[in-house]
């Protein structure tokens, strides 16, 4: 397929290589792509699994999914062309920050298994899927942003969970039973699993 804007444009080979970055840094980079119904705790566990890298001077960044909309993806509705397009450009943004060596985290419900079969060939090696595990009910009664309680008396369609399916993990690097475990210990799952893969190395 030929792209309307992409002619006379060449790839420009940078003058520091990946390797050069990777080089710099005190682990490898990686994107952990936490996957969980609304509620579920992907931004929570994000951020506190950011807190600890970023204290074991890992170079990170954190891509949340409210956020993303705010700016970036602001253009974007939740129709399944707008989905896969917002997949589609967090993964690209999450490439570069590879590029740069750093360990990337994104919190999106990212209901799909073929979204994230996507995410996960376009962004290649590092690509780490978490699965935050959280039962319906327990998001439901948490509901911290309102939304259960909207999407229930209909004000909100195709709502994951409720009217639109959550796809589960089949085999995700790391699946976090949060019923089973508070937010510290989750979060110290995720970075166990760095470490046990020579992800970061203190
Ligand atoms: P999401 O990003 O998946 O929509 P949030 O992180 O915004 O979810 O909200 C999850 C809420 O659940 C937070 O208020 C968090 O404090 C709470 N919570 C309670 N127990 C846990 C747990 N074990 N793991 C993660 N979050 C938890």
């Amino acid at each position: 397929m030929k792209l309307p804007m992409a002619d006379n444009i060449v790839w420009h080979d940078a003058a520091v290589s990946h390797e050069d970055r990777i080089k710099q840094k005190k682990h490898q980079p990686a994107l952990l792509w936490y996957t969980g119904l609304s509620g579920s705790g992907k931004s929570t566990i994000a951020n506190a699994v950011d807190r600890k890298l970023f204290e074991l001077g890992c170079h990170t960044y954190l891509l949340d999914g409210d956020n993303v909309r705010h700016g970036l993806n602001k253009d974007l509705g939740f129709n399944d062309t707008d989905r896969v397009e917002n997949i589609r450009r967090i993964t690209e943004v999450s490439r570069l920050f590879l590029d740069a060596g750093l360990i990337v985290g994104t919190a999106f419900i990212s209901p799909f298994i073929a979204d994230r079969a996507q995410a996960r060939e376009l962004a290649g090696e590092g690509f780490i899927e978490v699965f935050v595990d959280t039962p319906l009910e327990i998001c439901e009664q948490r509901d911290p942003k309102g939304l259960y309680k909207k999407a229930r008396a209909g004000d909100i369609p195709h709502f994951t969970g409720i009217s639109s399916p959550y796809e589960a993990p089949e085999q995700p690097e790391v699946h976090l039973k949060t019923d089973e475990m508070d937010i510290e210990k989750a979060a110290e799952q995720v970075v166990q699993y760095l470490k046990d893969n020579g992800i970061i190395y203190a």
